[in-house]
């Protein structure tokens, strides 16, 4: 599932690969993708538009057109958008070029999501997403003001984006291990020393996911097709009983809100 790293990695391709082309036609093919308008205005209304600006926030791509109108993208699970020389046979909507080439969305499970909308920022969902951990105001003391109060175990909350944007199962257990602390801890039994660590780890497996393009464990591509290779770097997620790259110790699995979650028990505290 494509988390801020593998998000932004897209994002960059693009920016790279389609500032100022221009969408000649759009073909819908499975019309359950698009979230707003109707799938027909949403052609009309994306035809002879132009790519302006490529931005991100938490999970979610936002293109802005030359029309003011902005395309909002939401990959969610099995989403891709590839810009090609051919259209992709999975695509769902498939943006036709100028340039005779494609920008290919492709959405296996049909979780995606794309709205063309007049102000991406006050979509509601996009308002109540929590600061990005990459960002230069987030550091280490407003992280321990975020968690004072929070009763929850660490690694769900994590995952929560009105809490923290960006980070999915995969990165929260990455910096989890990389901190050293169990997942199953309470987010407000977290020590100075301890938060310090978290945050530290959290910019560091995020930057390290872009620096590797992303991590591709299921369907993930980059904007240009290819795979990333942060998932040769991983040092718990989906290793369970796999010795641990620090003590050999067997990684164990557990399932915390719901989804699987693997750490070093001997590491971890
Ligand atoms: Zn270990």
């Amino acid at each position: 599932m494509p988390e801020l790293p593998e998000v932004e990695t897209i994002r960059r391709d693009l920016s790279k690969d389609l500032k100022g082309k221009k969408i000649k036609d759009v073909e819908v093919l499975n019309p359950k993708v698009i979230k707003e308008p109707k799938a027909a205005e949403f052609k009309r209304r994306l035809k002879g538009a132009t790519f302006k600006q490529f931005l991100r926030r938490a999970k979610v791509l936002a293109i802005k057109l030359s029309t003011g109108e902005d395309l909002v993208v939401h990959l969610r699970m099995t989403g891709q958008l590839v810009y090609a020389g051919k259209r992709e046979e999975k695509a769902r909507v498939i943006f036709v070029l100028t340039d005779g080439k494609y920008l290919n969305f492709n959405d296996q499970r049909l979780f995606a999501e794309l709205r063309l909308v007049s102000d991406w920022q006050s979509l509601k969902f996009v308002q109540g997403l929590g600061p990005e951990p990459l960002a230069k105001g987030f550091t280490a003391q407003k992280f321990k003001q975020l968690l004072e109060g929070k009763k929850t175990k660490i690694k769900p909350l994590l995952l929560d984006q009105t809490f923290i944007a960006g980070i999915g199962n995969l990165y929260a257990q990455e910096a989890l291990f990389l901190s050293a602390i169990l997942p199953t801890r309470a987010a407000n039994q977290l020590k100075g020393a301890e938060i310090k660590r978290l945050h530290r780890a959290i910019q560091k497996v995020l930057q390290e996911g872009i620096q590797y393009h992303g991590s591709s464990i299921d369907n993930y591509v980059n904007g240009r097709g290819k795979k990333g290779s942060y998932q040769l770097r991983l040092k718990v997620y989906a290793r369970k009983d796999e010795p641990c790259v620090k003590c050999r110790t067997k990684i164990q699995k557990i399932n915390l809100g719901g989804r699987g979650t693997c750490f070093c028990p001997r590491c971890q505290k």
